[in-house]
């Protein structure tokens, strides 16, 4: 069966093709250097924070790194009831839920999962400063997933659960970093209805785009989202990215040739 995670659904609405081959065929993409060095970090802030919930020793990380050790305290300083142990009250992070669902296997890892006999509260760590909406962070497969997850697997009602993004500044905020903030979004019975539909539909959607073998469709390249997708060449929508000059590329023969 295959696994669908928020990263799998989040692509699957906006372009099955993109689906396809970010998940399906793991076609690289080219990155940018300034993007992985932000990804780097992400992971190490999250590893920290992991090592720390575990009981392990965080200093020589915290030492190493200054940025690091500004957001990691910030983030206790900002809340310090975070991290208090409670009785009764199961926690762990780096926790994954997975749920059987209409032929395929929903998966989530929690940062964060802080679970108590009448409330549950998924935590994510953000590594970047400016936080979305909250209307529309509510609206993303991250949070939706999560929460329905916890609630299908968990003794858990709708109400009784929470997710609670918290946004810490990564080491190029430098001198205009900011404390952690966060955004805490509720959930609800008719949420968890409309998401249990939606993934229903999304579900049912790729099962029938998969029956064939075939690639799967484009998104219409009028809904803007070609511009920003690094298949732009592949699926040869290059003037949505690049601009009416390139609208077509020229023949091989015509390209000036490059001395080395
Ligand atoms: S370029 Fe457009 S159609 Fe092709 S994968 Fe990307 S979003 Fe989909």
């Amino acid at each position: 069966m295959l696994t669908l995670t928020q990263g799998h659904l989040r692509q699957l609405e906006i372009c099955p093709r993109r689906y396809q081959y970010s998940y399906l065929e793991h076609v690289p993409v080219p990155t940018d250097p300034a993007m992985l060095e932000r990804q780097w970090w992400g992971t190490q802030f999250h590893l920290v924070m992991q090592q720390r919930e575990l009981g392990l020793p965080i200093d020589d990380f915290l030492r190493e790194d200054a940025a690091l050790d500004a957001a990691v305290n910030g983030l206790l300083a900002a809340a310090p009831e975070l991290f208090v142990p409670q009785p009764d009250v199961f926690r762990q992070s780096e926790h994954r839920r997975t749920l059987a669902f209409n032929g395929y296997i929903l998966t989530a890892i929690y940062d964060l999962l802080v679970l108590g006999p009448a409330c549950g509260q998924i935590i994510d760590w953000k590594t970047y400063q400016r936080p979305p909406e909250q209307a529309q962070l509510a609206q993303e497969w991250q949070t939706r997933l999560y929460l329905y997850l916890l609630v299908e697997t968990s003794h858990l009602r709708p109400e009784q659960v929470s997710m609670t993004y918290w946004f810490v500044a990564p080491p190029q905020a430098e001198a205009n970093a900011e404390p952690p903030s966060r955004i805490t979004l509720t959930y609800s019975d008719d949420q968890h209805r409309r998401t249990g539909a939606d993934l229903q539909r999304l579900t049912d959607h790729l099962t029938t785009l998969l029956a064939p073998a075939e690639d799967l469709p484009k998104i219409d390249a009028a809904l803007g989202y070609c511009a920003q997708c690094p298949f732009a060449v592949r699926c040869q929508r290059w003037s949505e990215r690049f601009g009416a000059a390139y609208a077509t590329l020229p023949a091989i023969a015509d390209i000036a040739e490059v001395p080395l």
